[in-house]
């Protein structure tokens, strides 16, 4: 087998194993060395570097959460000097805080990368186009997607999300064959060309999609509205480099990971014990080369499970499924990662509404996503407050998450109460099975 050119120079298990083996005993040193919180974490849990020799050995370090990223703010986990660091992202956090994170100038070219590799993996090239519709300024997406397509030397047109007209413009004007955004956008973007009927004037082959989930039903929806193009699902988070951590293969057996950039472990959230391949559980990722930040076991919050066995498309990078959910309630909704706690402060911010709040999300007839907050009023508080109380908290929701949900007033005492944790978000946007 010719290897691509970006592709992994390891060929073989017993290689990326021992590949993983330095990049561990490397980043720990590292990290010890480099960062005082990491040299804190690591001493309280009595592990020194050189305790540190072989893959069962990562079972000995502490956690890392990003409740650790938001205790350092604004520099959190910082193991490298200043002058070393070329490049800050942010994505959102739990409480408000956001994530901040470095990188140096390998950082950077190490991203790029692996994301040529994961355009070259979803068989983009040279002769390829690529629109790209997803969010650029401090979020890693846009640049980072921006950067692959360029390392792979496709023509990139970096258009960035919404504006559909211009996408439309776009599409039919330079003929890109590529189109890379959310699925929410790719669906949107889908029916646009199906209602303008330009489908038989554009030349879209391929949609790589990533940053929230897709039912297969919606994957369906947007392949057919585009003539039959493939659909990729691409990962990815900001604390580890950004997008293009690992992809959907041309096979669309699941997503293969960069193993030779970080270690995948599958823990169960509550004993934090490693679960067996196959099982779902919390993707926890440490990695093996980061400079600025390095994760040490890095709690993701994300749940899927690794496939045990080799994929038919022939990669040796190994594959886990497609993300199924959070451990924590964080939810996805139009690209916007939501933390059911910033809608408590704003619910709670609203005098004449009770504590007790739902959050439903579903998709309408189109498939497009629909958010409803169900609210209860406060005490005493009448029926002929709703239409008022109904328009405050849509204008509080966009103006701090950027989103318009409906809303809906119902009396105090209507929505169940619950001795343990009440379930708050219901989100029914995805009933298939993910695989
Ligand atoms: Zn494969």
């Amino acid at each position: 087998m010719t290897l691509k050119r970006f592709e992994s120079i390891i060929t073989t298990d017993r290689q990326l194993r021992e590949h993983q083996t330095n990049g561990l005993k490397w980043t720990v040193a590292h990290a010890y060395n480099g960062s005082p919180e990491y040299r804190a974490k690591l001493d309280r849990a009595g592990v020194a570097p050189e305790n540190i020799q072989s893959l069962d050995d990562l079972k000995k370090l502490p956690f890392t959460t990003a409740a650790d990223l938001r205790d350092g703010y604004p520099f959190p986990l910082r193991a490298v000097p200043f002058e070393k660091i070329v490049r800050i992202h942010s994505s959102s956090g739990t409480t408000g805080k956001r994530k901040n994170l470095c990188y140096t100038q390998k950082d950077v070219e190490d991203w790029c990368h692996f994301f040529a590799r994961a355009y070259e993996m979803a068989g983009v090239t040279p002769e390829d186009r690529v629109q790209i519709a997803v969010g650029y300024g401090v979020w890693t997406a846009g640049i980072g997607f921006q950067l692959g397509c360029e390392k792979v030397g496709a023509m990139a047109l970096p258009i960035g999300p919404g504006n559909v007209d211009m996408q439309c413009q776009f599409l039919l004007d330079l003929q890109p064959t590529v189109l890379c955004c959310t699925a929410s956008m790719g669906l949107l973007m889908a029916e646009e060309v199906n209602r303008r009927g330009i489908g038989d004037k554009i030349r879209i082959k391929k949609i790589i999609y990533g940053s929230e989930r897709a039912s297969i039903s919606m994957r369906k929806k947007i392949s057919e509205l585009f003539g039959g193009a493939e659909l990729f699902d691409i990962t990815g988070l900001t604390e580890l480099y950004g997008p293009g951590t690992g992809i959907e293969c041309p096979d669309h057996d699941c997503i293969h990971y960069w193993a030779d950039y970080y270690i995948m472990e599958i823990v169960n959230p509550d004993t934090l014990e490693t679960v067996p391949d196959g099982e779902w559980g919390e993707m926890v990722v440490t990695t093996l080369c980061k400079e600025a930040v390095p994760l040490i076991r890095y709690r993701t919050r994300d749940i899927t499970r690794i496939i045990p066995g080799s994929c038919t498309c022939g990669t040796i990078m190994p594959r886990h499924s497609r993300i199924r959910g959070r451990t924590d309630d964080m939810f996805k909704f139009r690209a916007v990662n939501i933390y059911p706690s910033t809608i408590d402060a704003i619910v709670s911010g609203i005098p004449a509404l009770g504590s007790e709040y739902q959050i439903h999300l579903s998709r309408d007839a189109s498939e497009r996503g629909m958010m409803r907050l169900v609210v209860e009023r406060a005490k005493d508080i009448g029926e002929e407050r709703n239409e008022e109380l109904s328009k405050e908290l849509v204008h509080q929701v966009k103006k701090k998450v950027l989103i318009t949900p409906v809303a809906e007033i119902v009396p105090y005492g209507s929505l169940p109460r619950s001795e343990r944790k009440s379930k708050r978000v219901f989100d029914t946007r995805i009933e298939d099975p993910i695989v």
